[in-house]
């Protein structure tokens, strides 16, 4: 099996690099990252400059782009082979819920489900202290099982957020869907040295509504959330019972 393993904290980070190690015994690897952190620029693409590929070591490449840029540029031409999975991550922070929207590591996996390519993101549930053994091991085990089942839909990905835990307190896994969080919203305004007002986006983390099934809850009682995602974003509960009025046009 060939792997293209990406993500959005850049490909110095311990979290791809944790990855990369866990991968390697299960498939052929070919990192194509970030040359730096790439956070929450969800599906941006780089069009109005150059993107320059850096081979920092043996089939490992860094881009001077969006995580999105990446993948886009390892499968539409860089790597020598089509890839039969890409995997993003191990991001440092969770992409639960609303996040999933931001989120540069999950953007990767879209970019690769897009491009018809079954894709997988992987977050660690802490900003603190990260010990990516647990989600890396994991993550070998569903990349392995993913291919010995045939197992991800076209244009479909899996979104998988860990606990921070070791495996041994960890409870499990769990199929799951998004999650709602809250963040509060406000916005810090502050004076820089010649005068002039900036501002910070805010953020901070009020919870998340407590319901069964969800991404949030699984984490929150100890599971590891798998949730599939797919691209098409079409709202088929309206489309199929629509509450839009009816009216004849033009
Ligand atoms: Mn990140």
């Amino acid at each position: 099996m060939i792997i293209l393993i990406s993500n959005d904290d850049g490909i110095q980070s311990e979290g791809i690099i944790a990855l990369e190690e866990a991968l390697r015994p299960v498939g052929e690897i070919f990192t194509v990252a970030p040359d730096r952190a790439q956070s929450s620029m969800s599906h941006a693409l780089t069009l109005h400059r150059p993107l320059r590929v850096q081979e920092v070591a043996p089939r490992r490449l860094a881009v001077n782009g969006t995580p999105s840029d990446c993948v886009k540029l390892a499968l539409t031409g860089l790597l020598p082979v089509r890839p039969h999975l890409v995997v993003s991550g191990i991001n440092k922070g969770p992409n639960l819920g609303d996040d999933i929207i931001y989120s540069g590591t999950v953007s990767a996996a879209i970019e690769g489900a897009l491009l018809t390519v079954p894709s997988v993101a992987v977050s660690l549930v802490t900003f603190s202290d990260f010990d990516f053994r647990a989600a890396a091991e994991f993550t070998a085990f569903l990349v392995s099982s993913i291919h010995e089942t045939g197992g991800i839909p076209p244009e479909t990905l899996l979104n998988v957020n860990v606990p921070p835990l070791p495996k041994s307190e960890l409870k499990g896994w769990r199929l799951t869907r998004m999650g709602k969080r809250h963040y509060s919203e406000n916005i810090i305004e502050r004076v820089d040295p010649r005068g002039a007002k900036y501002y910070w986006i805010g953020g901070d983390d009020l919870g998340f509504d407590k319901e069964d099934g969800t991404d949030c809850m699984a984490v929150h009682e100890g599971y590891v959330s798998v949730t599939p995602l797919q691209v098409d974003l079409t709202n088929y509960r309206v489309l199929e019972n629509s509450t839009l009025p009816n009216f004849v046009w033009p």
